[in-house]
Formats: C-alpha cells, sequence, structure tokens
C-alpha cells in the first residue's frame, strides 16, 4: 500500500529539483559590480575597475595582491595570479612584495 506514495514522492521531488535548476538559470548574481581604483604602480592612473565586493576583498585578503587594470602590471616586480575580462590580479615578488607585506611603500 506504499507503493503509490513512494513514487509520488519521487515525483514531488523531480519536480523540486526541477524548478531549484530553473531559478538557478533566470536568477541573477546577486553581487552587483563595484568601481575600485586600479592599484598599479603608476601615481597619476585613475583608471577604474570593475569587480564585486567580495572580488575585491579576495584580492585584499593577500597582502602582496593587488587589483589593476589589464595591462598596469610590472613584470619586473609582480606577476599575474588571476585575471578575467574586468581585471588583472597581480602578486608582488621580490622586495615589493615584501614591502606590501610589511604595508609600508619604500620609497615616497
Ligand atoms: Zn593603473
Amino acid at each position: 500500500m506504499a507503493d503509490g506514495s513512494r513514487e509520488r514522492n519521487e515525483a514531488l521531488f523531480r519536480n523540486v529539483n526541477e524548478q531549484i535548476e530553473d531559478l538557478s538559470k533566470t536568477v541573477p548574481p546577486d553581487e552587483p559590480l563595484m568601481e575600485f581604483l586600479c592599484e598599479c604602480d603608476n601615481r597619476d592612473c585613475v583608471e577604474k575597475i570593475s569587480a564585486t565586493r567580495a572580488e575585491y576583498e579576495a584580492v585584499r585578503s593577500v597582502a602582496t595582491h593587488f587589483i589593476v587594470v589589464p595591462g598596469h602590471e610590472d613584470p619586473d616586480i609582480e606577476h599575474i595570479a588571476l585575471q578575467n575580462e574586468r581585471f588583472r590580479v597581480v602578486e608582488k615578488e621580490g622586495r615589493a612584495a615584501r614591502e606590501a607585506e610589511e604595508g609600508e611603500p619604500g620609497e615616497t
């Protein structure tokens, strides 16, 4: 006598899963893009980067990581740790990395 109800349950779960799948396709990313200033070494640079708060916080969570406009990286002192169509994340190397970790620009 339980057979009928079990089939109904499976159909119900399948329906719920299909609804979840539909929702995940239509719901836009909940993180709005924000504007951040390029963090490259050019002090005159005023270019802006579009990133979500979560993306920027992920960059800031690593002392040697900085967010820059594509093309603003300096291969002499840093390498690209992450990149997408909106921005690049550079990881400082050597002396620049130590300065970044200490939080003090060595020359100013
Ligand atoms: Zn820049």
